[in-house]
């Protein structure tokens, strides 16, 4: 398959940049005093530092066309698309970029490439949309011969369906898109949904326990996940042999998540789900967040959860709808809700009355369809705007965390506070609850703010105080969005130094010469 590579330091298709509309250009210039701040994508990478003899076993291993130092390929695999990311991207600090791209074709080829990782002390990054926001493909240098990025864009198949038990087994390097197209030839899909679907991968939701938009119907991608094939400097694991088991702890659980620190996902057994003959997204308004985020937790406690289910507080939605009257704006306040059903026809007609009554007693007004369908319409498009703020001199960024309903009103008191209060007061925190669950739900938060003359500190100090703010309300540090580099000092805090221990444990043992993703991760 042939596909789009992202911008080497903006989001997404290159053809898909674009200025910021006139109109939001004057509100941003009356709100943050706006200047232009072209991004330098002149500048060159350092040279790679793989030695000839290197580059010529490798070359033996995966055919010499699939192991590249060229500039533009290096330059695309460094690092991934967070704020920070990007904001170095701009500036010309390219010093985390691999030494070489490896495209191995199969499982064996990436356990070869380890095994000769492992004997030379190369560094191995597994790359999979690039899409990280934390850090995880920044893997520390120090004391490794070179870094290689592991690019697996060649592995990239639909290999087994099973339509008795509902599963199938996908390779990691296939994007959302692609895996939800050959899915959809056998009347399936996997119904994963993250704003970054467009170019994140199946090895990639797996490696950080990625959950997506339709998340309250179809869980997340953890929870897809029911089998996995590992490949380690110590040997291959094959994991997940029936659909539930009592044989001692789930190792499955400590590859989901483990960033590439413990091995390459080489394929991932998922359950599927029959494609939806139905699909009805609405919005909702509710007086304010407490009483919309109220709304949820029963809908969630009542075993009403609909598909789709996210609520933005009064910030956000008045930005999102200042242009419309009936929500949203300064004058009318109010909080929007966005909720989607899918599925067979009787059960979106069965489960969105249920749902319609259960919303409308508890105090929302629907406001229709047409709200709903342009959500849905626009939900991948929000990235190409950051890349237009950033163009325009403002500081733009997202985080997340979770905690139980029971403290989420702190949590959001908190990480909001800590943010206007390192970002300033002209900083506009923004928050939805992305995510819910019986027992507690997830904050969003996205902020904009006129950049300082160092935006890359002027963001690492907010996110310091946000990231602590979690903590100290005993909130977790990510939900979703998973630990990599930037999240290691808050992670720490949160498992502890035996959780820490167990991890560094684990590492040794599977990967003895540290090859894997060194730096990323374990705290
Ligand atoms: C605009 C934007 C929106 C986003 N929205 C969401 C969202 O809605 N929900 C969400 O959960 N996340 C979101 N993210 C974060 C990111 O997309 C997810 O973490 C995603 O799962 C990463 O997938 P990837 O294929 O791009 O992985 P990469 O970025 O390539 O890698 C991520 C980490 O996993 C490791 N890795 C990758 N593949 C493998 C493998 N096969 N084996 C072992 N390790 C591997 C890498 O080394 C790295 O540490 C968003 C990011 C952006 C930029």
């Amino acid at each position: 398959m042939s596909r789009i590579e992202m911008h080497p330091s903006r989001w997404g298709n290159p053809a898909g940049a674009t200025d910021l509309p006139a109109s939001t250009r004057g509100l941003v210039d009356f709100a943050f005093g706006a200047r232009d701040t072209p991004a330098r994508d002149d500048v060159e990478l350092p040279a790679s530092r793989l030695a000839a003899e290197h580059l010529a076993a490798l070359a033996a291993l995966l055919g010499e066309e699939h192991v590249i130092v060229a500039d533009d390929v290096r330059r695309i695999r460094t690092r991934g698309k967070s704020t920070p990311d990007l904001l170095r991207a701009r500036e010309g600090d390219l010093s985390d970029a691999p030494d070489a791209v490896l495209r191995p074709a199969d499982h064996d080829q990436v356990a070869a490439v380890l095994d000769y990782a492992a004997e030379h002390h190369l560094a191995v990054v597994p790359f999979g949309g690039g899409t990280a926001v934390t850090g995880g493909l920044a893997a520390a240098r120090d004391g490794f011969a070179a870094v290689l990025s592991l690019d697996l864009c060649r592995m990239q198949a639909l290999r087994e369906v099973d339509t008795v038990s509902m599963t199938a087994v996908l390779e990691p390097g296939l994007r959302g898109p692609e895996a939800e197209a050959l899915l959809a030839e056998h009347g399936l899909m996997l119904g994963h949904y993250p704003q970054s679907f467009e170019y994140a991968t199946i090895g990639g939701f797996a490696a950080t326990r990625s959950s997506g938009q339709s998340s309250a119907g179809y869980g997340r991608f953890d929870a897809m996940v029911v089998g996995l094939t590992v490949a380690t400097p110590c040997g291959t694991l094959e994991l997940g042999t029936s659909p539930a088991n009592a044989a001692g702890p789930d190792l499955r659980q400590l590859f989901l998540g483990s960033e590439g620190a413990f091995g390459v996902i080489t394929a991932v057994r998922v359950r599927v789900k029959r494609l939806p003959e139905v699909k009805v997204y609405e919005a909702w308004q509710w007086d304010s967040f407490a009483a919309g985020s109220e709304a949820m937790r029963r809908l969630a406690q009542d075993g009403l959860l609909p598909t789709v289910i996210r609520l933005s507080d009064e910030n956000e939605t008045a930005l999102n709808l200042a242009s419309q009257s009936d929500v949203g704006g300064e004058s009318s306040g109010g909080c929007l809700m966005i909720v989607g059903h899918e599925g067979t026809p009787a059960q979106v007609d069965v489960r969105r009355r249920l749902v319609t009554e259960a919303l409308t007693g508890l105090g929302g007004t629907a406001l229709g369809e047409e709200r709903g369908a342009a959500w849905a319409e626009g939900r991948f498009h929000a990235p190409y705007l950051r890349d237009s703020l950033l163009d325009v001199g403002v500081l733009v960024e997202t985080l997340e965390t979770a905690t139980f309903w029971a403290d989420r009103e702190e949590l959001y008191a908190r990480v909001s506070e800590a943010l206007t209060t390192t970002l300033g007061e002209k900083a506009l925190v923004l928050c939805h609850i992305s995510h819910v669950y019986e027992t507690g739900c997830s904050l969003y938060f996205t902020v904009a703010a006129p950049q300082a003359e160092d935006p890359l500190a002027q963001w690492l100090e907010a996110k310091a105080a946000a990231s602590q703010a979690m903590v100290d309300a005993g909130a977790t540090i990510t939900h979703h969005h998973a630990v990599g580099t930037d999240h290691k000092p808050w992670f720490g805090q949160e498992i502890g130094p035996i959780g820490a221990s167990i991890l560094r444990a684990v590492k040794a043992d599977l990967d003895p010469s540290g090859i894997l993703n060194p730096g990323v991760m374990i705290p």
